[in-house]
């Protein structure tokens, strides 16, 4: 197999990336699936930060001014672009991140269809006319942009992730600047390049509309503090989002926070058993437990759990482990730091009286740099320990419950509201889940695992999670301002409230 440096190195120049020379501060990109270093990029010193946001807050001055519409062309070159560059980008995402050939693609594909998405929704930033008890009067709704959006994203999603941000902000008029993980910066540095042709071929968007800052939080620091970034998106861990969210407070600036999920599935006696095995499967194990709406714990009500979990172990033991890019489902962690704090989650979960199935690394011949494990499950006497936190790690924690009430309880009893699934055929059941009574969750699904969300719905979850919406619904609210415009087409002046003031 070609070195994926050199596979790296090729993709990059495909995709339009012209990479400087690195310099003093250098930044070494190593891919997860075998340590092997790819390359050294420059990244982005303090002054250079400030000055780009400065440049983006000019190029939205202008941009407000371009029709949301015509804004929209852009997002519809990009989405050309991300079509004619998919294989490619995909690729370099798989090598960047550990993904499955066809996990890669499918964060391009999603890439593709938020720009669809935004492309139409260009022409539907509608407001309201509300009805007004002044006569001759008309009040009305507008949705305005903000300026420039700051942008802060994970590791696991490296391009999906700016792309839900970047398509809405940019048809609503707003200039981005975009500080993706330092684990990540290559896909990054493709997507800008990918960006900036359909700028060109745009033609006349204003000069410095999308930066790129590569670099360690100090970078993101600047974005959460600087005075021209009224809004930041960050998507991350919730210490993270603590540390953002508390900075943006500071200065009433607004934030999208996509935090640490702690998300769970109950499997209930009607479920259809292939189905939920199915769905367990892939929500826990895929992407090696590195998605935001892994599955991490699972109720399974008694009369149905030993034969479940048997099934479960049978699933966990067979599963293939090894080079994502050679289509293996289980891939590497991210590295030797996650490495860490699964094993120990998985020691915590011993003392706490778990029994553990698996979670030992595996060797992987021609992978020797990289972090694979065996997903783990662990029988899990009650909801303790580390069953409370996020370990961004293939570990899947399974309890028995009694009654569904207890099993709902139990499962909005955790810091965390990202995503919850149910597995039933019993329609009270599945109803009571989505309703106000049931899952805390920002995302609730009924025979569906708990990850792989589509663009359509809008993305997020509560209370440590963030509290942001991205994506679809009415996400893109997320990234204006909302003016309430009141109009007297008469010739007198009615006060609201009959309150009368004559001078
Ligand atoms: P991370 O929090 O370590 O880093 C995320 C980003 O935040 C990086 O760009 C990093 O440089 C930056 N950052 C870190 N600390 C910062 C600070 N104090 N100020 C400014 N910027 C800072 O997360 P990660 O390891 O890259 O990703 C995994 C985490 O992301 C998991 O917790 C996962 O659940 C979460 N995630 C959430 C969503 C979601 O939509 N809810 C999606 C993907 C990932």
């Amino acid at each position: 197999m070609v070195a994926l440096a050199e596979q790296t190195a090729e993709l990059l120049h495909g995709l339009g990336v012209r990479l400087e020379s690195p310099g003093q501060h250098a930044l070494t990109v190593r891919s997860p699936v075998n340590g092997e270093m790819l390359c050294d990029v420059p990244t982005c010193a303090m002054e250079t930060a400030f000055s780009a946001i400065e440049a983006a807050h000019r190029a939205a001055i202008a941009w407000r001014r371009v029709p949301a519409p015509k804004r929209g062309e852009l997002i519809r070159l990009l989405g050309e672009e991300l079509r004619a560059h998919k294989a490619a980008l995909g690729r370099l995402v798989s090598i960047e991140a550990g993904k499955s050939p066809s996990e890669g693609l499918g964060e391009v594909q999603e890439m593709i269809d938020i720009c669809d998405f935004a492309v139409g929704l260009s022409r539907q930033l509608h407001g309201l006319t509300i009805a007004t008890e002044r006569p001759d009067h008309r009040m009305m709704e507008t949705w305005h942009p903000l300026g420039v959006v700051g942008i802060i994203s994970a590791f696991n999603f490296p391009v999906a992730v700016w792309s839900w941000n970047a398509a809405l902000a940019l048809i609503c008029g707003n200039a981005i600047v975009w500080k993706p993980s330092e684990k990540t910066p290559l896909s990054a540095l493709a997507c800008h390049a990918l960006l900036e042709r359909a700028l060109t071929r745009f033609g006349d968007a204003p000069d410095g509309l999308s930066q790129l800052l590569i670099g360690g939080r100090e970078i993101g620091e600047v974005l959460a503090d600087h005075p021209k970034v009224p809004l930041v998106s960050a998507t991350g861990s919730t210490a993270m989002g603590r540390a953002v969210g508390q900075r943006l407070a500071a200065r009433f600036a607004r934030a999208i926070l996509e935090l640490g999920g702690n998300n769970a599935a109950i499997v209930t006696p009607t479920a259809d058993p292939d189905l939920a095995l199915r769905g367990v499967a892939f929500a826990a194990m895929g992407t090696a437990g590195q998605r935001c709406t892994t599955l991490r714990r699972l109720f399974v009500h008694r009369s149905v759990h030993d034969g479940f979990l048997e099934r479960l172990k049978a699933a966990y033991a067979s599963v293939s482990i090894g080079n994502p890019l050679d289509g293996h489902l289980v891939g590497p962690l991210i590295d030797a730091a996650a490495f860490s704090r699964m094993q120990a989650a998985l020691d915590a979960a011993r003392t706490a009286g778990g029994t553990v199935h698996g979670g030992e690394r595996v060797g992987i011949a021609g992978c020797e740099g990289g972090y694979y494990v065996r997903p783990a499950l662990v029988e899990m006497p009650g909801q303790i320990g580390p069953v409370l936190e996020e370990t961004f790690a293939p570990i899947l924690y399974v309890m028995r419950y009694d009654d569904l009430h207890e099993a709902i309880a139990l499962q909005n009893d955790v810091p965390q509201g990202l995503s919850s699934a149910i597995f039933t055929n019993d329609l009270r059941e599945a109803e009571r889940f989505v309703s106000d009574d049931g899952s805390d969750c920002g995302i609730a699904n009924v025979n569906i695992g708990t990850s792989g969300a589509e663009i359509g719905g809008a993305f997020g979850g509560e209370k440590e999670t963030g509290g942001g919406r991205e994506s679809g619904s009415d996400a893109w609210k997320g990234y204006m301002r909302r003016a309430t415009n009141t109009i007297n087409y008469g010739s007198t002046l009615p006060l609201a409230q009959g309150v009368s003031f004559d001078v």
